[in-house]
């Protein structure tokens, strides 16, 4: 058992129930008690969250680790010319530099209070060995949950696609693949580590015939479907003038809505599109810093939690997010909405329930995940607000969501410790800074 106590606690429960002072018990893989006031038990290691914040772990709906080992290229670009600059680099992509860049940006997101982690693969050079594994054991490594989306694409340039012809799939590998990734690692379990879901890239980058059959695939196996929708404008024009209609139409059209789905950005949506993905459920990955870097426009966050779909925080790949930190996206997408929507268009409570529950309703994970609530699994961050940066700040929720992104004091995975005063516990972080150096420098 663990008891964490004499913390502020932010729940994300669906009340929003705070504690000014409160505890949080563990025993094994799950939450047993959360409420004001000392602990029921003595029992157990004790973890005093004196000047700290407990909150759920962060959920990441949207990255590509693989680029970490990319990062600070194309460093002015739209998405589309920073993407032909970067096939080429990502061509040379093997299963130890995948494990290598995974395993770096798998720790950056834990020492940034994140638990959960959806990851979106999509690059298989032919001679790259086998990038899910290496993925997957980068996962195991560090000690959070993976739901790693098997991503593909088969529309080259020959076929009026974006990418060289030789960094894409045939249709049939590429389901093949996807459906090899399921029946190997995914785990329906309530309590999985792993899962998979199937992603084809985007539609500038997938024929139609893909799209559709990865969705049959998914629907088949009783997985999640995962693309990026509605990025940039240069998608919007694309998509008119090759289907004559927006993506967001396009991927109604073709089952590419429901609440088994979630979107990567969203950013361009008409308001017919936000009450369709309202109404079918279907979920957004925002990913606020990697839209800013790319200067794609800023997502409607707020319009679509009002419609009441599911809004999920994503920090992208790190090829567009250089920092690949999960902790600041709180004050991105706060930052954002407010740029376009005024002061109130989101509030700090809103930022922390899209950075948490928001992203397990993405990942169909709510009733095991998101929030701090006896019976749910423990994966939660205690946040440490009594330095320099915080110091002073009386609401600690405005101090995580407003203020610089705090030092861990610990991150709990399953009841285990995964970062512990700052410093991860899994893995040597020293150690995996080199074999990072050494993947990068491998793909110059
Ligand atoms: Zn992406």
């Amino acid at each position: 058992m663990i008891v964490i106590d004499n913390a502020a606690i932010a729940t994300v429960d669906a009340d929003g129930t705070e504690y000014r002072s409160g505890h949080v018990v563990v025993d094994g893989e799950h939450i047993v008690a959360v409420g004001e006031g000392p602990a029921p038990t003595t029992d157990g290691r004790r973890v005093d969250g004196s000047g700290c914040l407990v909150t759920p772990g962060l959920v990441n709906t949207h990255h590509h680790l693989y680029q970490w080992a990319t990062r600070g290229l194309a460093a002015d670009s739209t998405l589309f010319e920073w993407l032909v600059e970067l096939y080429p680099v990502w061509g040379g992509l093997d299963a130890e530099i995948t494990h290598a860049a995974a395993t770096a940006g798998l720790a950056r997101l834990a020492l940034t209070g994140c638990t959960t982690v959806a990851d979106h693969h999509y690059v298989f050079p032919r001679d790259g060995g086998d990038q899910v594994e290496a993925l997957v054991s980068a996962v195991t490594r560090i000690g959070v949950r993976g739901h790693l989306v098997r991503g593909s694409m088969d529309r080259g340039e020959s076929d009026g696609g974006l990418p060289p012809d030789h960094l894409v799939e045939d249709i049939e590998s590429a389901l093949r693949g996807t459906e090899h990734a399921i029946d190997t690692y995914h785990d329906p379990s309530p309590n999985a580590r792993i899962r998979i879901a199937a992603g084809p890239c985007s539609p500038f980058t997938v024929t139609e015939r893909l799209m559709k059959e990865a969705a049959e695939l998914a629907r088949r196996k009783g997985v999640r479907l995962h693309t990026h929708l509605a990025e940039t404008l240069d998608e919007e024009r694309q998509c008119l003038a090759e289907v004559g209609c927006t993506p967001a139409e396009y991927a109604d059209s073709l089952g590419w809505l429901g609440d088994d789905v979630w979107l990567a950005h969203t950013v361009h949506l008409a308001p017919g599109a936000i009450r369709r993905l309202g109404e079918t459920g279907t979920g957004s990955a925002h990913c606020p810093t990697s839209n800013g870097r790319l200067g794609t426009g800023i997502a409607p966050a707020r319009e679509l939690l009002e419609a009441g779909a599911p809004v999920g925080l994503g920090v992208d790949g790190a090829a567009s997010n250089e920092s690949g930190g999960l902790g600041e996206e709180l004050h991105q997408a706060l930052l954002q909405a407010r740029q376009r929507g005024g002061p109130q268009a989101l509030t700090v409570r809103q930022a922390l329930w899209m950075g948490t529950m928001g992203g397990a309703r993405c990942l169909g994970r709510q009733d095991e995940l998101g929030s701090l609530e006896p019976g749910k699994l423990a994966d939660l961050a205690v946040w440490r607000l009594d330095g320099l940066r915080h110091a002073g700040i009386t609401d600690p929720v405005a101090a995580l969501v407003l203020g610089a992104v705090p030092d861990i004091e610990l991150l709990l995975v399953g009841g285990e410790t995964v970062v512990e005063r700052g410093e991860l516990r899994t893995a040597d972080e020293s150690a995996i800074a080199t074999e990072l150096r050494t993947a990068s420098g491998r793909l110059r």
